[in-house]
């Protein structure tokens, strides 16, 4: 298969629908990316690395970076991680307050603002640096030393957060933090801001396509654990639009209000696109037509 005549088809195909959604606007500094930017990046388990359009811009990944966090989290703290945060789907949007109340303060699961929280605050236990731990780890694996936060992103969201304010205050209420609210809060923005192009987060993300194995050949995460990950993505990761992602791509994916939306290919590779234009779940439209592209015309779905 000529895997770069199909990403350039599928770009120019599926960049239009960007037309149809809208850049995130809560976060000030979200809303000045232009709209127009598309790419799409596919990083091959045999060390390929293939891309179209704005595929080397970096971008703020957001709520992508969760799916590393918990990788990170999982591979410490094993099982005993879901005694704090749920694994169902929320069918609530990312930032809701309302199932906290009635849950005692466990998010439904980490892919949500209140359980990325917590993942934040067990990681802040561990090693005593979330946001460095997590950032050490995206620069190994991508091979990209220059990944960093944007600064003025992380200011913007720092100051519009009252609602990840809120989410976190009501779980130390309940007891479910460990670390005081503000320094969870700033690992959090900071976090959100990290800065990655389609290529970077591709390559990062082939450890969840390869069995829990990093780049260099050590082990993160046992072939379960990675499994188990990989379905928390399928179930969770795009928001309270899971359902239909799975149903039209097929594969588990995490998306971002940035635009991003990083899918995992089992045993095959990684494909990262980006299109900052949001529906109104917070997926990238753009970037999930590209997928279900993808994977209609490639058959690499899980299923
Ligand atoms: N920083 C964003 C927020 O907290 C992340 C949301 C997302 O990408 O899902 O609202």
């Amino acid at each position: 298969m000529d895997l770069q005549a199909l990403l350039d088809d599928i770009a120019s195909e599926s960049a239009p629908f960007a037309a149809q959604g809208k850049v995130a606007d809560y976060i000030p500094a979200l809303a000045a990316v232009p709209a127009t930017h598309f790419g799409i990046a596919l990083a091959t388990m045999d060390g390929g690395t293939y891309g179209s359009g704005d595929w080397r811009m970096p971008f703020s990944i957001q709520s992508v970076s969760k799916a590393f966090s918990l990788a990170l989290v999982l591979a410490r703290d094993g099982e005993a991680l879901w005694t704090r945060v749920g694994r169902e789907p929320s069918g609530n949007p990312f930032n809701s307050l309302v199932q906290l109340e009635y849950e005692k303060g466990i998010p439904r699961n980490p892919f949500i603002n209140a359980g990325a929280l917590i993942l934040i605050d067990r990681l802040l236990s561990l090693t005593g640096d979330s946001l460095g731990t997590l950032r050490d780890f995206l620069r190994a694996e991508s091979g990209q030393a220059a990944v960093d936060l944007d600064a003025e992103v992380a200011a913007s969201e720092a100051a519009h957060g009252h609602r990840n304010a809120a989410l976190a205050h009501f779980m130390a209420s309940c007891g479910n933090l460990e670390n005081p609210v503000e320094r969870v809060l700033d690992h959090y923005f900071r976090q959100c801001s990290l800065r990655m192009s389609c290529a970077d987060l591709a390559k990062a993300g082939l450890f969840l396509a390869n069995h829990g194995l990093r780049a260099d050949g050590s082990r993160l995460l046992s072939r379960s654990e990675a499994k188990r990950i990989n379905s928390i993505m399928l179930t969770c990761g795009t928001y309270d639009a899971a359902g239909d992602f799975a149903y039209r791509v097929g594969l588990p994916g995490k998306s971002g209000v940035g635009g991003g939306i990083l899918a995992v290919l089992p045993e095959r590779g990684v494909l990262c696109v980006w299109s900052p234009a949001l529906d109104r779940h917070g997926n990238s439209v753009a970037g999930v037509e590209a997928l279900d592209r993808f994977t209609t015309r490639t058959g690499w779905s899980v299923f």
